[in-house]
């Protein structure tokens, strides 16, 4: 008899190891409560990215100039700006959002997973409680349980988002009007990503950051680079201002930070990091350990306390990336069906903010070989030497290996320019590989090309 595997939530955490288990020869059935493909398809990662394309664009425009472009009306007289509609570029975000959950959906029904639309909880180890939307309770035996639940935004109680001025990354789809000035509380990658693509749609953004300079936790020369690019752009940073509340009076949003000054704006948009979806679920009850701020607590394996249940994704609070997820999610799988596994290596992750320019990492960082943990060679190359970046007006960003002293081992990297999570990847395959920075300058790169400064940079380690 095939195995029972029960997933709680359809995000990229539970979906892939749905195929996997589907795959391996398992029963599997999803309970989740907001359609397949979960919050990174439906909310997070694939709307803000969609939104991001098209501010992609106007970044684009914005420097056409340079490259000898211009726009003229049909008369011929130069015209005066470029304008984006953004309930048509909300209604694109809403609609490929909604297709690639019907995407994701059908995936799983041709790979046989029995997908069950309502709320999951556990009750014991082997035993998940569906609540479903049509009023009806469904009691599911598992040989397996996968608690895949994902995360939300945080909120507080002084700064309430409203859904129309004060709002969450969920909601800003929804807007039907263009802010006229917007705040944007909170400056990890959400905060950014948000910040750079709002301005880069014409629209000034104040970005309020609680911390000395943008993105605490990327590498600090990538974090520098962006904020001097946001600032020359128009952005305004203002840093070591931490937010005390945000209120709404009419049209005007005002923020009020802790020193007593004020911002205000048209809108504000709250990226004040999230908080597991993991309240309510029977979880303690079953066994299930949960960390400070209610994380599954999981080793690379994706095991947690109690027998059978494994956990994966945003839930866990191990790295929060659509990719993470997916990935813990198949080795949980992997795992319990016995089939070959490695453990999660957080250190193999590549990871990328979607600012302009990009920001891509992977691997150990320069901070971590700053503080000893670590010992490394740096190289670090800016791009305005690379003969691709000059044609193509690109000014700011640079290319940054590590490699381990004595074997050349490759250990790291950051990539700043734009589409630097494309330009990332022979990085994460050196990485992965464990290749040497000779190995990774003898590769040929096409002449001209911005990867171009990968080898150079990997031709600068090598000693003799
Ligand atoms: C604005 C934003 C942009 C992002 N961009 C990127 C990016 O570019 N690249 C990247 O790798 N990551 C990105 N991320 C992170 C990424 O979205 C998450 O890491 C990813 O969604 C985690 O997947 P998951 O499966 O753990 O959870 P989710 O995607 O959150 O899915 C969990 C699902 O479970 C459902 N659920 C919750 N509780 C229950 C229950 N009790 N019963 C049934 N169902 C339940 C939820 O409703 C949801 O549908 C972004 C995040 C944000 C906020």
């Amino acid at each position: 008899m095939s195995e029972r595997v029960v997933i709680i939530g359809g995000g990229p955490g539970g979906y892939e190891a749905a195929h996997v288990a589907a795959q391996l020869g398992a029963e599997v059935t999803i309970v989740d409560s907001d359609g397949v493909g979960g919050s990174a398809v439906l909310t997070d990662c694939v709307p803000s990215k969609t939104l991001i394309a098209t501010a992609e664009v106007m970044s684009d425009l914005a420097g056409a100039a340079e490259l000898g472009v211009e726009f003229h009306d049909a008369e011929g007289d130069a015209a005066t700006g470029i304008r984006v509609d953004l309930g048509k570029v909300n209604a694109r975000v809403k609609q490929l959002a909604a297709d690639q959950s019907a995407d994701i959906g059908r995936r799983l029904t041709r790979d046989g997973v029995t997908v069950l639309r309502g709320r999951g909880s556990l009750a014991g180890a082997d035993r998940v409680v569906a609540q479903l939307d049509d009023g009806t309770e469904q009691m599911l035996r598992a040989d397996a349980v996968l608690v895949a639940t994902g995360a939300s935004p945080r909120t507080l109680p002084s700064a309430q988002p409203d859904g129309e001025r004060i709002l969450t990354w969920e909601q800003v789809y929804d807007l039907t009007e263009v802010p006229t000035e917007l705040i944007v509380v909170g400056s990890g990658v959400t905060g950014a990503e948000f910040a750079s693509a709002y301005l880069n749609l014409g629209i000034p953004v104040t970005l309020v950051s609680s911390r000395d300079r943008v993105l605490p936790g990327e590498d600090a020369d990538a974090a520098t680079v962006l904020e001097d690019v946001l600032t020359r752009r128009g952005m305004t940073v203002l840093s070591r201002s931490r937010m005390e509340s945000v209120t709404r009076d009419g049209d005007v949003v005002t923020v009020t930070l802790t020193d007593g000054r004020t911002v205000q704006g048209s809108h504000c948009i709250l990226a004040l990091g999230s908080v597991p979806n993991t309240a309510d679920m029977g979880l303690e009850e079953a066994g299930v350990v949960l960390k400070d701020g209610g994380f599954v607590n999981v080793d690379r394996v994706s095991r947690t306390s109690a027998r059978g249940v494994y956990a994966a994704g945003d839930c866990t609070g191990v790295l929060m990336l659509a990719s993470v997820a997916a990935m813990q999610g198949r080795i949980a799988m992997w795992h319990f069906l016995g089939d070959t596994v490695h453990p999660l290596d957080l250190k193999k992750v590549s990871s990328n903010v979607f600012t302009a320019p990009e920001i891509a990492t992977v691997g150990w960082s320069q901070q971590a070989v700053e503080s000893g943990e670590m010992q490394a060679e740096i190289v670090t190359l800016p791009l305005s030497g690379n003969p691709r970046a000059k044609m193509q007006g690109v000014h700011d960003g640079f290319v940054k290996l590590l490699c381990r002293p004595g074997t050349g081992i490759v250990v790291g990297g950051v990539v700043v320019a734009p589409r630097a999570s494309e330009l990332i990847h022979p990085v994460s395959l050196a990485v992965a590989e464990s290749l040497t920075a000779d190995q990774l300058a003898q590769a040929f790169t096409v002449y001209p090309s911005v990867s171009g400064s990968i080898a150079e940079a990997a031709r600068r380690l090598h000693r003799i």
